[in-house]
């Protein structure tokens, strides 16, 4: 992966930073993006690049603004000399009823679970054709098979990027490039715990049996998913051995979406 360069979305924290410091490990330059505390950024951005001998450089670009999305996107292809890799994974969630679910709240998830990913991928996709090769992934959800209540927008958002993952890689299937959907069970991040006392709220029941009876009992293996699994799935899927694997949602969710 040596000379390759990689966009992460959402990559301060989470899903997204496990895959930056992999990419980052595999020798690929870095454009990480999300929010988060400045100083900690500049020491991660300072980490990842003495440590791997690569550039890792930050956007602070809002996924819900296209405008900052593109410029995102021509800073890394022009700093890098192009933009290889594009991980799609800025994802927020909310969790209410559906007569109870703020439109905003609706809004904002479709902006940046889909519609981000719609701007980067067009805006990415001219720079690797150049180069006859890229690799898309697009870090959907156990979700983007399967429903569960209460999180109306979330899992239209997650049905939805697989549906764009598939035309995608129809487009660009003899052009070097893929295009795939990593659907993870529930990984221990600030997104899920962040989702405990609403679920709680929306359930009538406490926090703890949330974790119980609502979280692990969706995984038959009664485990989170480990952060460094996904990295390792990505590091495959932009390996030279994943040529022919394109279109796909490929599950890492503990046999959930098996039942
Ligand atoms: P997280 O909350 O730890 O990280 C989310 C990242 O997205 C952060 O870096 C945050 O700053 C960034 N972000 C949020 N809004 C943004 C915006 N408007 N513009 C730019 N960046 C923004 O969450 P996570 O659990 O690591 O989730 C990452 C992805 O993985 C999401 O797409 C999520 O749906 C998906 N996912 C998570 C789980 C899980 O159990 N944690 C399971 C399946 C799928």
């Amino acid at each position: 992966m040596k000379k390759k360069s990689a966009i992460i979305t959402g990559s301060t924290s989470g899903i997204g930073l496990s895959i930056a410091r992999h990419l980052a490990k595999a020798g690929c330059n870095i454009m990480l993006n999300g929010f988060g505390d400045r100083d900690e950024i500049d020491s991660l951005q300072k980490e990842l690049s003495e440590k791997n001998q690569v550039k890792a450089l930050y956007s602070d670009a809002d996924m819900t603004v296209p405008e900052q999305i593109n410029t995102m996107v021509q800073t890394a292809a022009e700093s890098f000399g192009g933009v290889d890799i594009l991980v799609n994974n800025a994802g927020i969630q909310h969790v209410a009823p559906i007569e109870e679910f703020p439109a905003e709240k609706w809004n904002a998830i479709i902006a940046i679970n889909l519609s981000a990913a719609f701007h980067t991928i067009r805006t990415a996709l001219p720079h690797m054709k150049k180069k006859k090769w890229g690799r898309i992934i697009n870090i959907a959800s156990a979700h983007a098979l399967a429903a569960s209540p209460f999180k109306s927008a979330y899992v239209a958002t997650k049905h939805g990027i697989l549906g764009l993952t598939k035309v995608v890689a129809l487009e660009t299937a003899q052009e070097g490039i893929t295009c795939n959907a990593i659907c993870p069970g529930y990984v221990k991040t600030p997104l899920v715990e962040g989702q405990i006392s609403d679920q709680a709220k929306a359930r009538g029941i406490s926090e703890e049996s949330v974790v119980q009876d609502v979280i692990l009992e969706a995984q038959p293996t009664k485990k989170f998913v480990e952060l460094d699994e996904i990295g390792a799935l990505t590091l495959f899927l932009i390996g030279d051995y994943a040529a022919s694997i394109t279109g796909t949602a490929i599950s890492i969710d503990g046999g959930w979406t098996a039942k």
